[in-house]
């Protein structure tokens, strides 16, 4: 059994605090580093895949979906090259995880890429990283060289026989590119726009061939759970969802930043415990769980633990469990409008409700902001979301759907108040 650390700013997965790092590869293999590794390539892939199965891993891009079950979709008949592709394009609001890893433990994410890979059978992976993390990028180029140097990267991994390469692969500047097929015709030299499905990537990825898209988190998960054993790593979460989780917090509270805890930490606890609470103490008027595309609870939901069942339970999503907290005093349409015109401006275009839809639910929500709402645009919202909502290529669209559908109901009076007064009663337009 492993103990939750005391401390919430540092973990196992957080192995750095503030300011601190872990560039070296000497200081990863002082704490630790490729035991995980040395121990994976001993088994049989079969039984890695059962481990990671029984450590209960839920990826920790967004969807949860159970890492050990999504390696078990590759073909065992296809004899095409598998590859792994790392999902760095870390671009949701309010969500800086991954970033972490990128920039302070590279030798983590790049541990657990190994040992997935040799699960899965790959020799080649790629971390798609977002574009805009530039200095992110020369240092994870710095811990792959150091790799190689040091025998755990190249034909003979750790002296084994499993031979494995790693890339770094520059986003192409677009939130879309983060959706996993977009990912994968960006890295084919394509504009980044999603796939229709099926097949799926485990089937037919990259270059057509059989593809395991994980994020990054995801990845330092696998790397914990072989280090210390599935039973541990199961230990410190929930049954269904194993292991720590990486909690963001941003808004208006007092300390906001990453802390790790384990999955099905409250609400309360995040953000008056890890959090100092809200800035001024004032009340709780909105938080957004988990990225911009979650729907946005009330303080009632305070209790609920940040799970993907329980926050499912609630009326939201887990997400990336990047938690943004809004108090009484702001304006939810003038927050609303900052979220329409980022999925307006992000949509891809090549899906009719999504390229219009979004641009409608930006004007829509922009014009009630000003003032200029009219009797029934509330109800308009709504309408023009759950059109997008569900007929879309990508997930994309039920992102921008997602938000209008619970701000609109849930500060349904606001709406009402901009319309009815003409005017934004908060002052923020
Ligand atoms: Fe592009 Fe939007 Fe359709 Fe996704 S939902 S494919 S982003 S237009």
């Amino acid at each position: 059994m492993i103990a939750i650390p005391a401390n919430p700013g540092r973990g196992h997965l957080l192995r750095c605090g503030p300011g601190e790092s872990i560039l070296d590869i000497s200081k990863h293999q002082a704490i630790g580093g490729f035991l995980a590794l040395r121990k994976a390539l001993s088994m049989q892939p079969a039984a890695l895949i059962d481990e990671v199965k029984k450590a209960s891993i839920r990826g920790r891009g967004g969807a949860g979906f159970p890492a050990g079950t999504k390696w078990s979709f590759l073909p065992k008949d296809n004899l095409k090259p598998r590859y792994l592709v790392i999902n760095a394009d870390e671009g949701e609001p309010g969500t800086f995880k991954d970033r972490y890893f990128l920039a302070q433990d590279p030798f983590a994410l790049l541990e657990g890429i190994a040992i997935s890979a040799f699960a899965i059978g790959a020799h080649t992976a790629f971390i798609y990283v977002r574009g805009e993390f530039v200095s992110e990028m020369r240092v994870l180029e710095e811990a792959i060289e150091q790799m190689r140097r040091a025998g755990a990267l190249g034909r003979s991994v750790l002296g084994s026989t499993f031979a494995l390469e790693i890339y770094v692969h520059p986003g192409a500047g677009a939130y879309v590119c983060g959706e996993e097929s977009a990912l994968l015709e960006s890295i084919e030299g394509k504009p980044g726009r999603p796939r229709n499905r099926p097949p799926f990537p485990a089937v037919a990825g990259l270059w057509g061939c059989p593809t395991i898209i994980n994020n990054v988190e995801t990845m330092a998960c696998v790397r914990l759970a072989l280090q210390h054993g599935a039973e541990a790593f199961l230990a410190m979460g929930l049954p269904r969802d194993g292991g720590p989780k990486i909690y963001g917090l941003s808004g208006h509270v007092k300390r906001p930043g990453l802390f790790e805890a384990p999955l099905g930490l409250t609400l309360r606890t995040l953000i008056y415990d890890f959090g100092g609470g809200t800035l001024d103490d004032r009340p709780i008027k909105g938080i957004i769980p988990g990225g911009s595309s979650t729907p946005v609870l009330g303080p009632e939901a305070l209790d609920t633990p940040m799970d993907f069942d329980s926050m499912k339970a609630a009326g939201s999503m887990l997400g990336t469990a990047a938690t943004t907290v809004f108090t009484e005093g702001t304006c939810p349409v003038a927050v609303l409008v900052r979220i329409a015109r980022f999925y307006a401006h992000e949509s891809c275009g090549q899906c009719t409700p999504c390229r219009e839809g979004t641009g409608w639910l930006e004007r829509l929500v922009e014009s009630i902001e000003h003032g200029t709402g009219r009797p029934g645009d509330a109800d308009l919202l709504l309408s023009a979301a759950n059109q997008i909502l569900g007929n879309t290529i990508c997930a994309l669209g039920d992102a921008a759907a997602l938000p209008v559908i619970s701000f609109v109901n849930r500060f349904r009076d606001d709406f009402e108040a901009h319309i009815t007064g003409q005017r934004c009663p908060y002052g923020a337009a």
